[in-house]
């Protein structure tokens, strides 16, 4: 018998049709092997962004406690639905609330941290019988506070779980079929993979392909965690998120990311002096702001510019922070961009082979877009552009690295 974890998101939940659908593949995947089902369910798709909302009109920044007890609502519903769908079904199910299972967390809400999951009462109810329809993206902090993981924290929830039962695949059904070269919905020549490895998606997710939530796949690399993402509406196989595999590497540039929550923060005519990056950037991070992409400019006279991007829902508090710093340090002023996106692309390939920023840039030369910041690490190249020319990049990319370079669609 094995254990499967399946993860359905918003859409896949987001109608009593669509949660009567999930029912019935949750009972057909039981019925066929006699495996075991873990259902992890997201609130119904848009009620998270309604619920925050709803807190908005009373305060413009309610206070994040409450937040958390408030968005947890949205998967705590979900949970309910399913489980009652199941047992309409005569399948026994029984939901569980983060603190009901125990998924401990830190106390950062909003973007909690999973710190450990005490499955025994999962274990129980498999024993049962049951199916768990856990609620996802919600834990329970050292105090019983309710946290919330993020937002597409639910897939984190999913892989954590499956990392705790030592499941034999975690699934995540949702609206694509899988994991593609690029977002479909923005270059209609985006391929799917067959099999991507943990370290192409980490960096796909953290570029901004919101298939997966980065930390899910952070948490599925280092429990090992056998990844399926594949639709909810049929039974078609998706893409194996696995191990790096030989072969891997022959391919190039397996995607292309558009991250449109970036926004540009630029301290002019800083004094070029030890300790400035630190300065400048310490209260930042102190806030639990990520700084992403830094340029410190050649130094003329003394001085020197230095930009840097941040996550666009941080900007607003990034800024006057960098802006009490900037003046404090005699600086000459600070200019912000927050319409600013960050295309990259990602490969394992580019190890082994030189040359695809210099294409890179070529490609984007001729298109006339002007790229205002770069950054590499092993397997990526992210540039920062002006926010209107995002898509255009995008298709350019893949049209240069995916669709000339092979006919096969990745690792296939
Ligand atoms: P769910 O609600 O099921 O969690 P999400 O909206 O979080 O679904 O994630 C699925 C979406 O991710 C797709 O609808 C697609 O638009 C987007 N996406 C972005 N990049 C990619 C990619 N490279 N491959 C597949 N989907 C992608
Ligand atoms: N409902 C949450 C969100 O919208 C978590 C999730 O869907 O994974 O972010
Ligand atoms: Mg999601």
């Amino acid at each position: 018998m094995k254990v499967i974890v399946q993860k359905y998101g918003g859409t896949s939940v987001g109608t009593l049709e669509r949660i009567q659908a999930v029912a019935d593949r949750v009972a057909r995947t039981r019925a066929a092997d006699g495996d075991a089902v873990v259902a992890v369910v997201s609130a119904m798709s848009g009620e998270t962004n309604r619920l925050i909302q709803l807190a908005r009109d009373l305060a413009p920044r309610p206070v994040e406690r409450e937040l958390d007890v408030l968005m947890a609502t949205g998967e705590q519903a979900s949970a309910a639905l399913l489980a009652i769908a199941l047992q309409q079904r005569g399948v026994a199910a029984r939901s569980f609330l983060g603190h009901q299972i125990r998924i401990g967390t830190d106390s950062a809400f909003g973007r909690a941290r999973i710190r450990r999951i005490e499955i025994d009462s999962l274990r129980e109810a498999l024993r049962r019988g049951e199916v768990p329809v856990v609620a996802g993206f919600q834990g329970v902090d050292d105090d019983s506070n309710i946290t919330t993981l993020g937002r597409g924290g639910s897939d984190t929830s999913a892989v954590a779980v499956a990392a705790a039962l030592e499941a034999d695949v975690c699934e995540i059904l949702t609206d694509v079929d899988g994991v593609y070269t690029t977002d479909p919905r923005i270059c209609p020549a985006a391929r799917k993979l067959a099999r991507i490895s943990y370290d192409e998606m980490l960096e796909l997710a953290s570029l901004g392909a919101k298939v997966l939530q980065i930390r899910s796949v952070e948490a599925a690399k280092r429990y090992s965690v056998p990844v399926h993402v594949r639709t909810s509406f049929d039974d078609s196989a998706g893409t194996w998120v696995v191990r790096e595999e030989a072969g891997m590497e022959d391919i190039l540039v397996s995607g292309v990311a558009l991250d449109r929550d970036q926004a540009k923060i630029t301290v002019e005519r800083v004094p070029d002096k030890p300790g400035l990056a630190s300065k400048l950037l310490g209260p930042v991070a102190s806030a639990g702001i990520v700084v992403d992409m830094i340029i410190q400019n050649a130094s003329h006279g003394g001085d020197t510019d230095m930009t840097f991007t941040v996550p666009l829902a941080d900007f607003d508090r990034a800024l006057p922070m960098v802006q009490k710093t900037a003046a404090e340090i005699g600086a000459a002023g600070v200019v912000s961009d927050s319409n600013v996106v960050k295309v990259s692309v990602v490969g394992l390939g580019m190890r082994s082979h030189a040359g695809v920023a210099a294409r890179m840039f070529d490609v984007l030369a001729r298109e006339n877009i002007n790229i205002q910041m770069i950054s590499t690490s092993e397997i990526k190249i992210s540039v920062v552009l002006d926010a209107k020319y995002g898509e255009l990049a995008v298709r350019e990319l893949h049209r240069a690295f995916v669709e000339e370079v092979d006919g096969t669609g990745g690792h296939g």
